[in-house]
């Protein structure tokens, strides 16, 4: 008779979605759903996230019942008192005690922590990031964010905000950004950034390729990343500025703490195109001592669709002290 491995139920919690799912130890996910998430108000939010998750632990599957609930979120998440504390594309605009009242819903032990959090554990211990103590895990989709690993330890910082990297200054004379500072990374390499862009340069470059994908939700990054490869001015010129822009800034993170390995995850970098433009980039331009230590800059082997649900297993994982 086939051995049933213990389960976690993990939650990853995104701007239009909930996905649930149970996770196994060695990081298989035998079943798992998606759910639509309420952004109506904070209590219709809090409450389509109990509703998804007393759906899902109603589907007849599993032989056993999960051993405790993990959950990915975004924004800003204390993970000692299991505060959600605020998010800024959900209308969490004050903290919500969400590990106490899940663990009082659903009656097992509760984990949160913040969606790049979480995926950075993710890494460390199912993905490349088993392999070394020190490397960054770079996520560059609608905005940028990056998870810190130094000598086998995230890094969270004083209010586990460390690793706001699409928030770090790159230029002085910088447009606005919706943080609320000026000249950050995040309007000029993110997925979202670079759209935004090519859609305001429009005008000065009438016969683009990219006019023809103006339609919403037709552009992608991966198109811009395209038409640059074919000489497209335009998307050269946006392409080319996020670039060096973010390896700029990638430089800098990688001299502050020398990793041995960079890790990418996120839409914009599925395709692989960002990620051989830095490396070359930072071949060049970094500190060579520096970057001779750096093994690689890599896409995550964890699938894209698995590493929110992975990392709130981990979390889900930690809080029973089984890892
Ligand atoms: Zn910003």
């Amino acid at each position: 008779m086939q051995e049933v491995k213990p389960v976690v139920l993990g939650v990853d919690v995104g701007a239009t979605k909930i996905l649930v799912g149970y996770i196994d130890s060695d990081g298989t996910v035998p079943l798992s759903r998606r759910y639509t998430i309420e952004r109506s108000n904070r209590v219709s939010t809090i409450a389509s996230i109990k509703t998804a998750i007393t759906d899902f632990l109603e589907i007849p599957c599993c032989a056993q019942s999960p051993q405790a609930i993990g959950v990915g979120l975004p924004g800003l998440v204390d993970a000692i008192t299991g505060t959600w504390m605020q998010a800024t594309n959900l209308p969490i605009t004050s903290p919500v005690d969400l590990t106490a009242q899940l663990r009082e819903n659903f009656k097992l032990p509760v984990a949160i922590d913040n969606d790049v959090h979480a995926a950075t554990l993710a890494e460390l211990h199912l993905g490349s990031g088993c392999k070394t103590r020190d490397f960054i895990y770079l996520n560059v989709g609608t905005g940028i964010s990056a998870g810190l690993v130094c000598n086998g330890q995230l890094v969270r910082g004083a209010n586990n905000c460390a690793g706001e990297f699409g928030h770090t200054s790159v230029d002085m004379n910088g447009v606005a950004c919706e943080c609320g500072s000026h000249g950050c990374l995040e309007p000029i390499a993110s997925g979202g950034g670079i759209l935004a862009q090519v859609r305001a340069l429009l005008p000065e470059f009438p016969t683009s390729y990219l006019r023809n994908f103006l339609k919403p939700d037709q552009l992608t990054a991966s198109l811009v990343f395209q038409a640059a490869d074919n000489g497209d001015p335009l998307a050269i010129e946006v392409s080319e500025r996020a670039i060096k822009t973010l390896g700029f800034a990638l430089i800098n993170l990688i001299v502050l703490l020398n990793p041995s390995l960079i890790i990418c995850g996120g839409g914009v970098m599925v395709d692989g195109w960002m990620i051989k433009q830095l490396d070359n980039y930072i071949a060049v331009h970094a500190l060579p001592f520096v970057y001779q230590s750096l093994q690689g800059i890599v896409l995550s082997t964890l699938k894209a669709d698995q590493v929110g649900l992975l990392g709130a297993s981990i979390l889900a994982w930690k809080s029973i002290g089984k890892i």
